[in-house]
């Protein structure tokens, strides 16, 4: 039994599932008073994931943009529990989530149940593979905090092995050749955070190294960026290209080994070739997967059965073919695309709405007592009633609900040496635009949008450390 959580029977009881940008946007502006508030995530913190490309070479180091969950419950009005765990199975017949702790340590109790009356589900989604042979095995994806710390372990391994005594040459270039797959924003950004850590810092450090580094973006279609404007696309390979940076576009991996990738690359003829390429770090980054969890739910409704890339919704964000249950961000699909911006404000939405529901309650049973009250003293009777106006008046008002709209404030991406492009939406025009200004607006735009002032300290702090005493290089 429970007894730090005594569940009030005459609440909902509502469960809301990861602690992304989506679930946790529900969470800051939710009214927690109002339900029973269950908060299910295997991650005990929010990651601002803008800045995670920079914390795999330590420019930024990466507990400055996480913020402990427990913390930002402990703000609400009511309090919230909250649980380690995966949720492993969604019965959305009976209403009950199955969740697991699968960390390390584990209790006697690691798989229970958990009821819900409402549900919002904001697991995100897994890497992309496509099932292509070799890359789970051996290659480091970029989503989560782990992920970022084991490339920045594999970065320092491969220099320090290159630098290695008798090294043969080939093998030092393969060491230091570290190869991106995906030209998505992730890949481009992660690149350029690569290139900036060796020019700066690594190049310095070990200048005998230096001029076998190498770093190489592939990407299946003809060009990288593809969310971004013409002007800033080119802009970005420009860079690349004076970066030193290969870009090879029209070229899919079909194979990934311990040392190579095997590309599929088609030629401006159209004929295709497969490449070998041998590498010492390979990142994979090309994009998102349905998690289990989803697809398992998915199956159980046969309204989503044509869905593939998440959990359909309607527009106020209903799981279509449910009942009580919302989704949002990565693993709900809205017709917009998966991003932290998209995510953050489903879930604001989300928590207004719950609000609005939750107020609604309160005026139809006001309304009611009003209007028994009103048989009961005729008395008062002019008084009751225009009480019971203004409730409804109110009522009128919150319970006309706009259905979900997505404002775009624009696209950001760091590119490397100090440059950065936007396409940002300003006074109902876009504005596209690439280089050191723009690498400082982009700055400023992370900083503001960081979760919390400790966060912001604390990004301003490495920024102004890494100027000062360069990256730290130790490899742990
Ligand atoms: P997430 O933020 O991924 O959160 C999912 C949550 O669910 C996590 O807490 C996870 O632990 C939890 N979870 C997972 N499985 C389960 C389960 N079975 N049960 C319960 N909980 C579970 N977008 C932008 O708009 N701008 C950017 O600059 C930007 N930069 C990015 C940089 C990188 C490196 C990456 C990887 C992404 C970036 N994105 C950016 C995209 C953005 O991060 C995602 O779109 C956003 O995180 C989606 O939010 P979400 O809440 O759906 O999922
Ligand atoms: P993405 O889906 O945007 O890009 C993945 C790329 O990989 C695609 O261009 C695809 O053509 C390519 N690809 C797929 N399979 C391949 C193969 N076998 N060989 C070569 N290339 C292959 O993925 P992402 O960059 O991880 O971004 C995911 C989401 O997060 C997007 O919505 C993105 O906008 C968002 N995001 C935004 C930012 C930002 O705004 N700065 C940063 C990171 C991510």
């Amino acid at each position: 039994p429970d007894e730090q959580f005594e569940p009030d029977p005459k609440k909902k009881t509502l469960v809301v599932l990861g602690t992304g940008w989506g679930s946790v946007a529900l969470l800051k502006k939710l009214d927690t008073s109002n339900y029973n508030v269950i908060v299910i995530s295997p991650r005990n913190y929010f990651l601002f994931t803008p800045l995670l490309p920079s914390c795999t070479t330590g420019n930024i180091e990466h507990r400055s943009i996480m913020e402990p969950v427990r913390q930002i419950l402990r703000h609400k009005k009511a309090s919230v529990k909250f649980y380690e765990a995966e949720a492993t199975k969604i019965d959305a017949e009976n209403k009950v989530i199955t969740i697991t702790d699968n960390s390390e340590v584990q209790g006697a109790t690691a798989t229970t149940q958990v009821p819900y009356d409402m549900l919002v589900i904001g697991v995100g989604a897994e890497n992309a593979t496509f099932g292509i042979p070799g890359v789970r095995e051996h290659s480091c994806f970029l989503k989560e905090i782990p992920d970022a710390q084991a490339i920045r372990t594999k970065i320092m391994d491969c220099v320090e092995s290159a630098a290695f005594k008798d090294q043969p040459e080939d093998e030092v270039s393969r060491l230091l050749h570290m190869v991106v797959v995906g030209g998505g924003p992730t890949g481009v950004e992660f690149a350029g955070e690569l290139r900036d850590f060796f020019d700066e810092d690594i190049s310095k450090l070990i200048p005998e190294i230096a001029p076998k580094f190498k770093v190489t973006l592939i990407e299946a279609l003809p060009n990288v960026l593809p969310m971004f404007s013409k002007q800033l696309i080119d802009y970005t390979e420009k860079t690349f290209k004076e970066e030193q940076i290969e870009i090879k576009t029209k070229a899919m991996v079909k194979k990934v080994t311990d040392k190579t990738v095997e590309a599929e690359v088609t030629g401006p003829d159209g004929k295709k070739e497969i490449i070998t390429i041998p590498y010492g770090l390979l990142v994979w980054a090309t994009g998102n997967a349905v998690r289990p969890v989803i697809k398992d739910l998915l199956s159980q409704i046969p309204a989503q059965k044509d869905s593939r890339r998440g959990l359909a919704v309607n527009e106020y964000l209903v799981v279509q073919g449910t009942r009580d249950i919302w989704a949002v961000g990565d693993c709900a699909v809205a017709g917009y695309a998966p991003t932290a911006q998209v995510a953050s404000q489903e879930g604001g939405f989300l928590a207004r709405l719950f609000n609005n529901m939750a107020k609604t309650e309160e005026l139809e049973t006001q309304i009611r007592e009003l209007s028994t009250g009103l048989n009961l003293k005729p008395g008062n009777a002019a008084e009751v009633a225009t009480q019971i106006e203004s409730a409804e008046r109110q009522l009128r008002r919150i319970k006309d609900v706009k259905p979900f709209h997505y404002s775009h404030q624009g696209s950001l991406a760091y590119i490397g040496s100090e440059r950065a492009v936007a396409d940002v939406s300003w006074f109902n025009g876009n504005v596209a635009s690439g280089g050191k200004l723009t690498y400082l607006f982009w700055r400023s735009a992370y900083l503001s949008m960081c979760f919390s002032t400790r966060n912001r300290v604390l990004v301003a702090l490495d920024w102004v450390k890494g100027k000062v005493y360069g990256r730290d290089v130790s490899r742990l």
